[in-house]
């Protein structure tokens, strides 16, 4: 059966890959973007989720265009690594603002439809870094951990309604975002990686569509790495 999903941030990166998996799956899906060029082959919606405003008008086309969001995958994230003796309150709370508020204003909206409608499937993108820390990214990790409470607070808040709300937390993915560190530190990375190599956003989305498949109906408040390894015992 089709279904209405909605993948933010999915004009590139990961949630491109996840907005590909369901679409190969025959569901329907809208993507938002906030710079750059729409994808051609989804419903995009330009939306910056730090704007409450924008985030309703994007719901509003996204449900006359392709019916209530059934499916969210909250992806969209940023990162401002630095030092935290070097790093300003606007390094802190802009990384907050997107990754853990953000996502809380994309969540809230889609909630209203999936309660409506009794069923509803959201999968929250954190990383292993939540879990791990990471020398250079107290505000991304702090984000990042943020949303395992959250996903759990609403797995228990809304679980009675048949909605499920689990956290994929990825480890290093080949995307623009690890493409900005230096050789040095790619390899310092892979180091450490059990599987020897960066993952690809592919490998991602597999997980996220199965959290969102039938066969995942008694899975909620679950935070499944992908990580090659790296994150273990975490
Ligand atoms: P990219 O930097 O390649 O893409 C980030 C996406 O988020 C872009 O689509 C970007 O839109 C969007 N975005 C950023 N800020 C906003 C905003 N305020 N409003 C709306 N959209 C926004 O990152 P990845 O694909 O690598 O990462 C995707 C998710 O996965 C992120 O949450 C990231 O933290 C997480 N992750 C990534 C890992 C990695 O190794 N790459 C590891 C673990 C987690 P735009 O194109 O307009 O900038």
């Amino acid at each position: 059966m089709s279904r209405s999903v909605l993948v933010t941030g999915g004009n590139r990166g990961i949630g491109l890959a996840i907005a590909r998996a369901f679409a190969d799956a025959g569901d329907k899906v809208a993507v938002t973007y906030r710079s750059g060029e729409p994808p051609e082959d989804f419903l995009a919606v330009k939306c910056d989720i730090t704007d409450a405003e924008q985030v309703e008008q994007a719901y509003k086309e996204i449900e006359e265009r392709q019916g209530p969001v059934e499916v969210l995958v909250a992806n969209a994230g940023v990162n401002r690594d630095q030092l935290l003796l070097r790093m300003s309150e606007e390094d802190f709370s802009s990384v907050l603002e997107t990754n853990l508020t953000g996502t809380f204003r994309v969540v809230k909206r889609a909630c209203r439809g999936m309660l409506r409608a009794r069923k509803g499937r959201i999968v929250l993108i954190s990383s292993v870094v939540g879990l791990l820390g990471s020398a250079g990214q107290a505000n991304y990790a702090a984000s990042k951990a943020g949303l395992v409470g959250f996903a759990r607070s609403i797995a228990r808040e809304l679980g009675s309604r048949n909605i499920t709300c689990n956290v994929v937390a990825p480890g290093f993915v080949d995307t623009d975002m690890t493409r900005a560190l230096t050789e040095e530190q790619r390899e310092a990375i892979v180091g450490q990686v059990p599987l020897g190599r960066y993952a690809r956003p592919e490998e991602v989305a597999s997980s996220v569509r199965f959290l969102a498949s039938e066969e995942a109906s008694y899975i909620t408040g679950a935070v499944i790495p992908v990580d090659g390894g790296l994150g273990m015992g975490h």
